[in-house]
């Protein structure tokens, strides 16, 4: 009997996917400094690249 494939946690950098049809999208943006690989973490009104710590804010109201 084969087991039901569990459902786990998407966790590390799959995380930062959006997967859409065969299409995989970025839900937060890469770091400009680090390149397309790294991508920055949401804190609130910024996003932070989690190697070379480069912050952008988000000022742009909604
Ligand atoms: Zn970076």
């Amino acid at each position: 009997m084969a087991k039901p494939q569990e459902k786990k946690k998407v966790s590390g950098r799959w995380n930062m996917y959006n997967k859409t049809g065969d299409k995989l999208e970025r839900k937060n943006k890469s770091c400009p400094k680090c390149g397309s690989g790294t991508f920055m973490a949401k804190h609130g009104n910024r996003e932070t690249c989690g190697s070379c710590r480069y912050t952008t804010f988000n000022t742009q109201s909604k």
